[in-house]
């Protein structure tokens, strides 16, 4: 059990490339943390740094309040679990997981204990004498996992785990991880450019982009409250939708011809005194607060009309796409509103969750 504290880490390669700038995080004890933004943006890097692999050029890494930052990575109680979790191919399960222990020459009857142990928690208790070549992907991943476990170490890292499994194998590992996090209550830290694995295990994420941390919140934060357009943009599926919007004083946002009201919701005012009337700006809206549906009585201003270009069925939701001007906009709406392409409908904004970037910035406006 550790918490962990990162204070301003930097990273610079000795062929000059800064790939990590100014990183700050303290880690609770338990936690489960996810680094997540495109490839380059330096997860790795800073993962590497904290197993001791790659050598940190400034900045302080604590554990438990004790500097590491020189600790060769073998003293500091850190199992890292790799994409390609390369077992030894000639040898058992079992002794793929006693592996580190037999290193450490520990007694006999304390590696079998928690090799035991490890495999029970994993379900792998009945695949102790088979190699790695006799098990599903998921099975192997799960023996990486096991090695890993064995060493009761204070913080697992784990980077992308399971990028090489399919879709559906990658659903189910996930929630065992999760499981496991939970019973072995340990700090972990996870590296992934999955924004849906990280708000799906994480207790807090940090978003980066190009070496810098972007964001660092609850999954739930992040989605309602993004810093900036960066994490606004990466965090969601499908993405937000963006719009050069203008403030206009009357109480609309104007996209190309439409003038959205919002002049009832609380942004407005925040709007007013920081400035924005007049102003270029950028509106996002997620998918699912834009609602679609068959030109209907009774609809009013703020229901405007529009031509469907596509509809997605995805089983219960399905994304349907049209064109405010000349860009395409994604609404998800649920799929007893079936509607086809070509089909006129009429589309509105739910006002209450639309997002206020600086356009200048590209830093959020909030209330
Ligand atoms: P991520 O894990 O987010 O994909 P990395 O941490 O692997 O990103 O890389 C961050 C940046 O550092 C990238 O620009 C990458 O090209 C660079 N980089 C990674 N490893 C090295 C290295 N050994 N030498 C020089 N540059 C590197």
């Amino acid at each position: 059990m550790a918490t962990m504290s990162l204070n301003k880490i930097n990273k610079i390669y000795p062929n000059g490339v800064q790939a990590v700038f100014d990183f700050n995080i303290d880690i609770e004890d338990g936690e489960f943390i996810v680094f997540v933004g495109p490839s380059g943006c330096g997860k790795s890097t800073t993962l590497r740094m904290i197993a001791g692999l790659e050598e940190i050029s400034s900045g302080t890494l604590k554990i438990d309040d004790q500097v590491i930052n020189d600790m060769a990575p073998k003293d500091r109680d850190i199992a890292m679990v790799f994409q390609n979790y390369a077992l030894y191919a000639h040898m058992t399960v079992y002794h793929n997981m006693a592996f580190s222990l037999t290193l450490r020459k520990e007694d006999s009857d304390v590696i079998h204990e928690r090799v035991m142990w490890a495999s029970g928690i994993l379900g792998l208790t009945p695949y102790l004498n088979r190699r790695p070549k006799e098990l599903s992907g998921g099975q192997r991943q799960r023996v990486a996992l096991g090695r890993a476990i064995v060493r009761d170490p204070k913080v697992f890292l784990l980077d992308e785990p399971l990028s090489n499994l399919d879709a559906k194998l990658r659903g189910q590992m996930r929630k065992e991880l999760k499981e496991l996090h939970h019973r072995l209550g340990v700090t972990m830290i996870y590296v992934t450019h999955d924004q849906i694995e990280a708000l799906t295990l994480a207790d807090r994420i940090v978003v980066m982009k190009d070496g810098y941390v972007q964001q660092i919140a609850t999954p739930e934060e992040l989605y309602a409250k993004p810093n900036n357009l960066f994490v606004a943009n990466f965090i969601g599926t499908p993405p937000m939708n963006f719009f050069d919007a203008k403030i206009d004083l009357d109480g609309y946002v104007i996209i190309n011809a439409l003038k959205v009201d919002i002049s009832h919701t609380e942004i407005f005012k925040a709007l007013k005194q920081k400035g924005y009337f007049g102003k270029e700006i950028v509106l996002g809206v997620r998918p699912e607060n834009i609602r679609i549906a068959k030109p209907f009585k009774g609809a009013t201003k703020q229901e405007f009309p529009t031509t469907i270009q596509l509809y997605e069925l995805l089983g219960s939701d399905a994304l349907v796409h049209f064109n405010i001007g000349k860009k395409n906009v994604i609404s998800k709406i649920n799929a007893r509103e079936i509607l086809h392409p070509g089909d006129e409908a009429v589309f509105s904004f739910d006002v209450e969750h639309l997002y206020y970037f600086d356009k200048e910035t590209e830093v959020s406006i909030y209330d």
